[in-house]
């Protein structure tokens, strides 16, 4: 499909980018290549808003994938990196910050009695599983098709056919050895987490799942789910981790635990715990902590983790996550979803707005969608429409039919009305789209 607008000055950044870096980017999502047309390369942002290199101006659906929950450049929070900085940037030895951001998440996660600080999620899930390892002495992890840990090999299979079964090697690199040892498994499905503990009896080292998937866009636990998956874990003597790399410290102040409550032995946290720098987490039961370096024998390490600098930002930035900025908000997240809903049932485009807390995204199916299957059943071209639309009236959305929509605490009534405005000409032109 052709794009009527333009964007000169990305276009040119772009193709410097491709001669040096595969693809043009450093995260193959941003490349576009879902919906088509050239990347936005963005030179600021501030509030709900960001500016591209070409000067035009977006209100931000994406912050930075989830990060930017105070929204772009928070006064706060720059102060704090500013103050960080002007010290030092990296000393390679233990720093207050990174303890006070240690307890910080410690306070509002009650299950998380220790944490340890690294610089990705993908570091986070990663060593969750080599502890989950180390900690039961099993080899196998289980994983639901459709949620998201990071580029970790051992997490990137995922299994196509919906059944219980051995993982193939999503990607050229990741070996069969390797992805053998994954059991991939449909989301929100219990009794296929049984078959797999019945058919690996005392193999299984631990079930990871998205606290509420928001990398298939967001299809949120079916009640009981996670509560028995937990039951299942604890039966078998496997633990049970909850990434919430994505939902914490957003869909509540302790994340998705403290939207469902089911106490996970090992949880994964990142994006907004770090203010917009790499700064992430894992954590969970003393006793399994107690068995990582140098407390125990599981190695875990890294130059940059806990970084002054980053530490400052994600502190900052959670101290300022109080009840009033949640309920700010989940309130701006409703009205969006109502005004997307309004907008796309009034040209009769088929549609499910799904919502966890204030995660959200839209289908474009009027079908359930409980797991990854029923996800790609969507008419994912009339999303990639929808999105050409709403980007050429300035609102910048995630560039996949398979992510979530995030919104800050900065999205106030004029971003709103930015939106509201763009909205009907984005759902006539969703309604026109072809296959
Ligand atoms: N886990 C979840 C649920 C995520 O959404 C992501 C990233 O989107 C990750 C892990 C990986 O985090 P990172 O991109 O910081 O490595």
């Amino acid at each position: 499909m052709a794009y009527s607008y333009e964007a000169p000055v990305s276009q040119s950044l772009f193709d410097r980018a491709s001669v040096v870096t595969p693809g043009g980017v450093n995260s193959p999502v941003r490349a576009f290549r879902a919906v088509g047309g050239t990347p936005r390369f963005m030179v600021s942002g501030t509030g709900p808003y960001l500016t591209d290199a070409d000067g035009r101006e977006y209100v931000d659906l994406v912050c930075s994938w989830g990060p930017m929950i105070l929204g772009h450049s928070h006064p706060e929070v720059i102060a704090a990196v500013q103050e960080a900085v002007s010290r030092g940037t990296s000393f390679g030895t233990p720093g207050e910050g990174e303890v006070a951001l240690a307890e910080e998440i410690v306070a509002r996660i009650e299950p998380v009695e220790q944490v340890r600080l690294v610089s990705s999620g993908t570091e986070a899930t990663m060593s969750a599983i080599r502890l989950a390892r180390g900690f039961t002495g099993r080899a196998k992890v289980v994983k639901f098709a459709g949620c998201y840990h990071g580029h970790v090999d051992a997490l990137l299979a995922a299994a196509g056919s919906g059944v219980a079964t051995f993982g193939l090697p999503d990607t050229p690199g990741v070996t069969g050895a390797t992805a053998g040892d994954t059991v991939v498994l449909p989301y929100n499905d219990l009794d296929a987490v049984r078959a797999a503990f019945a058919a690996h009896p005392g193999e299984i080292a631990c079930v990871i799942t998205e606290a509420s998937p928001g990398n298939m866009g967001v299809v949120p636990p079916a009640d009981g789910f996670n509560a028995g998956l937990k039951e299942l874990c604890a039966a078998n003597g496997a633990l049970y981790i909850s990434d919430e790399v994505m939902t914490g410290f957003r869909t509540s102040k302790a994340g998705w635990y403290g939207v469902d409550g089911v106490r996970p032995d090992l949880m994964t946290f990142g994006k907004v715990m770090g203010g917009g720098f790499p700064a992430a987490a894992f954590g969970g039961r003393g006793d399994v902590m107690a068995h990582l370096a140098p407390a125990g024998p599981v190695y875990q390490a890294g130059t940059l983790s806990g970084n002054p600098v980053a530490t400052a930002a994600g502190l900052a930035q959670l101290r300022l996550l109080d009840d009033a900025a949640y309920a700010k908000i989940d309130a701006v997240s409703a009205e969006l979803r109502s005004l997307v809903g309004e907008a796309l049932t009034k040209e009769g485009v088929a549609h499910t707005v799904s919502a966890a807390s204030n995660m959200f995204s839209v289908f474009f199916t009027d079908q359930p969608v409980r797991d990854y299957d029923d996800a790609k059943k969507q008419d994912v071209f009339r999303f990639t429409a929808f999105f050409h639309a709403m980007l050429e009236q300035g609102v910048y959305l995630p560039p996949s039919a398979f992510e979530s929509w995030f919104v800050s605490t900065a999205h106030d009534e004029r971003a709103v009305e930015r939106i509201a405005a763009a909205l009907p000409a984005a759902a006539r032109t969703a309604s026109e789209a072809t296959a």
